[in-house]
């Protein structure tokens, strides 16, 4: 008897499908939201600098150097901080630990499409609430009576910023409903919620290094709460036998967040360069969302989102797609530098003069 796999599971999970990651270097990648610019100089020496000895041994597992600087940087202390290999692996614990309950776990409809994955793979109920009409999210449309609450802020892919007023009213309309906000793209435009956690123990924010600190390459992502929250997470990391952040990574992670100057210079250029690409977009014909991200959420208003993304291809340029009701004509843009944004407008208006 020939079996193809183990369990219901494995065959009727709906896996998340990652953005393409071509190793070509002609193409023009502005899929995935990474950061256009390479890693603070002092990151780099501090990965020249490591030695054999170094990584001879086992990593940290508690992260302490990197805790510690991540701490400093926003005066909070370093009980309060988890990390992980990415943002996906602490989230990954997150659902497997925290929010697999006896009642629904609540996310908007458009959001990051990992969630509902982790919601099966972990055996998470949830359900998804509809955005409003123009794409923003209402702590009022979320049940008091719920588990948890999950979002992305700026929101995935629509780019839209959740204000910190609204985030309250999610945390006290329920004080027993863990709130967890998604903070990938917090650094280019938002105010982070780690501002309310003295004042909210139902509260778990999950930020990453891979947007705006150029280390995507290397999966860091931290989690912030209050201590009793965090050792939940230890507890569950160690339980799942989970490996701890790798030395290089640990190391360029602590030295990017002791370069503050780096790191406010690269936010500040992506937000300038996006502002220009959003502007020029509209004067070719696209409704573009306003965006508090690294990446733009577009429509233009003849040409459909498929003909736009499979000419962008043929030309060499990826950008992002669903074949989602609401969004099909959408497409996600990422913010690359100014010279790649000129590349894109230049693409696109060639496309836009067949197309009309
Ligand atoms: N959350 C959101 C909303 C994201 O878009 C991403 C990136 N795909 C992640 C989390 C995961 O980021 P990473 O694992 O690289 O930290």
């Amino acid at each position: 008897m020939s079996r193809r796999f183990w369990n219901d599971l494995t065959v009727q999970l709906e896996p998340y499908t990652p953005g393409e990651q071509p190793q070509l270097n002609n193409l023009l990648k502005l899929n995935t939201n990474e950061s256009p610019y390479p890693p603070s100089e002092r990151v780099m020496e501090a990965l020249r600098g490591l030695s054999g000895d170094d990584l001879l041994r086992y990593p940290d597992p508690g992260s302490v150097a990197l805790r510690e600087a991540v701490a400093e940087f926003h005066g909070i202390a370093p009980d309060c901080i988890f990390a992980g290999n990415g943002s996906d692996e602490v989230l990954s614990h997150v659902f497997q630990g925290l929010l697999k309950q006896q009642r629904e776990l609540l996310f908007p409809d458009i959001s990051y499409s990992f969630y509902p994955v982790w919601c099966q793979l972990h055996s998470v109920q949830y359900r998804q609430v509809p955005l409003r009409s123009d794409f923003s999210i209402a702590a009022e449309d979320y049940d008091p009576a719920a588990a948890a609450v999950i979002f992305p802020n700026p929101n995935a892919p629509t780019g839209l910023i959740t204000e910190l007023s609204t985030i309250r009213e999610f945390l006290e309309a329920a004080p027993n409903r863990l709130v967890v906000v998604d903070e990938a793209y917090i650094d280019f435009g938002g105010e982070s919620a780690i501002a309310l956690l003295p004042e909210y123990d139902n509260l778990l924010v999950v930020q990453t290094l891979s947007k705006s600190r150029a280390l995507a390459g290397l999966r860091i992502g931290l989690a912030f709460g209050n201590p009793e929250l965090i050792e939940g997470l230890v507890r569950i990391k160690d339980s799942f036998n989970s490996y701890p952040i790798g030395v290089a990574a640990q190391r360029a992670a602590a030295e990017a967040y002791r370069d503050r100057e780096y790191f406010e210079q690269c936010c500040a250029r992506v937000v300038a360069t996006r502002d220009d690409l959003s502007q020029s977009l509209k004067t070719m014909g696209f409704e573009v969302l306003p965006s508090a991200a690294n990446f733009l959420f577009i429509r233009h208003e003849t040409v459909s989102g498929k003909a736009i993304f499979d000419a962008l291809r043929a030309e060499g340029v990826i950008v992002r797609r669903w074949d989602k009701p609401r969004i099909e004509d959408y497409l996600r843009v990422s913010v690359g530098t100014a010279e790649q944004c000129l590349r894109l407008r230049e693409v696109v208006q060639g496309i836009l003069q067949k197309a009309l």
